[in-house]
């Protein structure tokens, strides 16, 4: 998708900390960390959120969920634990209509959900 920042991203038209790559997903830094580690784990092609993931490619679905284990353990997070999120729509504060999943640990992250 032209207008996608994170299909931008993939294509190498704007630069990212990418930390991990397989042949269906990319995995780069988020630009305003919310954790010592936050990195965005995104499928290469375009679907909107988690719900369009899972229903029009469940295999990849997994291999975005497979890469961000592998980006936790290879981050160093598998010990002490960490969280893997996907926001959807408007509730859910998802800024980015490029599924992603954020995979943020290195401190404890207190409350799952602000008060
Ligand atoms: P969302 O709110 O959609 O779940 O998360 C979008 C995330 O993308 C935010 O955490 C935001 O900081 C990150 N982000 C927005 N623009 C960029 C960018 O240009 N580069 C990177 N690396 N991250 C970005
Ligand atoms: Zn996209």
């Amino acid at each position: 998708m032209d207008d996608c920042l994170f299909c931008t991203i993939i294509a190498g038209e704007i630069p990212a900390d990418v930390v991990h790559r397989t042949g269906t997903t990319l995995a780069f830094r988020d630009i305003a960390p919310n954790a010592p580690v936050h990195v965005l784990v995104v499928p290469l092609a375009h679907h909107v959120d988690a719900a369009a993931l899972a229903t029009a490619d469940p295999a990849l679905a997994g291999q975005v969920l497979a890469a961000a284990t592998e980006v936790a353990e290879a981050e160093g997070l598998a010990t002490d634990g960490y969280r893997i999120i996907f926001n959807s729509g408007r509730h859910g504060g998802q800024e980015v209509p490029h599924v992603h999943a954020h995979v943020v640990g290195g401190a404890p992250l207190g409350p799952m959900i602000a008060g």
